[in-house]
């Protein structure tokens, strides 16, 4: 499509390259001829997450130790990538967040007990933070766990929890104590199947993303062993949430681009195809400059977005630059997904289209992950 070359970064070894060919091999030929069933009915099957966990895709970065394939955190980037562009809607990317936050956590037997599962797919995760009434600021979290001999005994609600209603493990901030600040909340890691008081509530309905369950959890006098407390001490949970945020972004960061490039190509074939007056769209010279802009765009946030995952690597990706890799690219998604639409007419505003599926799906990009306005809260106080 586009003739993009980039600077060669260490991180895109030939194994990477392998990689990739070999994931877009079983999404294109497992997952993606599933996704119109699964966005009907909401949700993606839960066996599915075992076939990606077979194939060793689920957590490739996980060392072998804990289940996963011994590969790094650019093989799961590189997997976010291949699903957006594919627009299958298994969520890994909430599942090797959780996945992280029990690795970098969890004690030795957490670990055992639920890495290995993860990465095979038995168990799939979901993070439960968003509260009906707490979702940019956080510190208004109102679900409890109260300590009860070894037990905590949880009561609240979360909402939009993607994963929510097909998860089996569930990494939910609650409220240990009334301190202010980050200081009163805790991580604590919930088994789901067969819990008591445990309850799905609605699987939302979304203007996108239809495949992906987001769904209303209950939680009413749950019990859960005090062991499942993450770290071990109480109080971690923004500490512990704040710590992954580079990688975290770098999630969303990665799916936009994906989803611009795709977006790209199935403009520019569209536009060569469909005729008026005599000519294809792509002949008008609106067209071509328009596709140039977004074209240029694209090839400016690969480069930009090369760079922050060789420095995710290396361990040098600052907040900050994540911050501005979630906003800027999941601003530029919509513009350019918008800018695509419009080049198809009014079939880019049938649901049967891709590009309008892709427009759609792109609008939450700007909301969840922390919002824009929050990231540039955050950079502004960097400046
Ligand atoms: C499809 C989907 C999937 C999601 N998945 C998950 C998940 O898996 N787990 C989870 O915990 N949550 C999830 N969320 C929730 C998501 O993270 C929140 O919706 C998001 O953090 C915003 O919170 P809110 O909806 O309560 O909006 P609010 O916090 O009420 O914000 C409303 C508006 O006010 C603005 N605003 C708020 N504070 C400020 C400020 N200080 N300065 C300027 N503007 C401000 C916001 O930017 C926004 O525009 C998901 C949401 C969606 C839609």
């Amino acid at each position: 499509m586009i003739p993009l070359q980039t600077t060669r970064l260490p991180w895109m070894t030939e194994d990477i390259a392998m990689f990739r060919d070999a994931a877009r091999r079983f999404i294109e030929g497992e997952l993606a001829p599933h996704c119109e069933r699964w966005r009907k009915q909401g949700f993606v099957d839960r066996e599915v997450w075992r076939k990606v966990g077979e194939m060793g895709m689920l957590l490739p970065e996980l060392d072998e130790e804990w289940g996963g394939a011994g590969g790094n955190l650019a093989h799961q980037l590189v997997m976010v990538e291949e699903l957006g562009r594919a627009e299958v809607p298994v969520s890994t990317s909430v599942h090797t967040i959780a996945a992280h936050y029990i690795l970098d956590y969890g004690t030795d037997e957490q670990k055992r007990r639920w890495l290995p599962k993860m990465a095979s797919g038995e168990l799939l995760a979901g993070i439960a933070m968003t509260e009906p009434d707490a979702g940019s600021d956080l510190q208004g979290i109102r679900t409890r766990a109260v300590r009860d001999g070894d037990d905590y005994v949880i009561n609240g609600a979360k909402t939009f929890i993607t994963n929510g209603a097909t998860a089996h493990l569930l990494v939910v901030v609650v409220r240990t104590s009334a301190e202010k600040g980050g200081k009163g909340l805790s991580l604590i890691v919930l088994e789901t199947e067969g819990l008591a008081g445990f309850r799905v509530g609605r699987i939302l309905d979304k203007i996108g993303q239809k495949g992906s369950d987001t769904a209303e959890l209950f939680f009413d006098d749950v019990r859960v062993p005090a062991a499942n407390l993450l770290g071990g001490a109480e109080g971690q949970a923004f500490a512990q949430l704040m710590s992954q945020l580079p990688y975290e972004r770098m999630l969303l960061a990665v799916l936009a681009i994906a989803v611009i490039e795709r977006a790209l190509e199935l403009t520019i074939d569209y536009t060569k195809e469909r005729k008026a007056f005599g000519q294809t769209v792509f002949d008008f010279q609106n067209t071509r400059h328009k596709l140039a802009e977004c074209a240029t765009t694209a090839h400016v946030m690969r480069v930009f977005v090369n760079d922050c995952i060789q420095r995710l690597l290396d361990g040098r990706l600052d907040a900050t630059a994540a911050y501005m890799a979630k906003s800027w690219c999941s601003e530029q998604q919509c513009k350019v997904l918008d800018e695509c639409l419009q080049f198809f007419g009014g079939y880019g505003y049938m649901s049967e289209y891709p590009i309008a599926r892709l427009w759609a799906d792109a609008r939450v990009q700007k909301i969840y992950g922390g919002t824009n306005e929050i990231m540039k809260e955050l950079i502004a106080r960097a400046l």
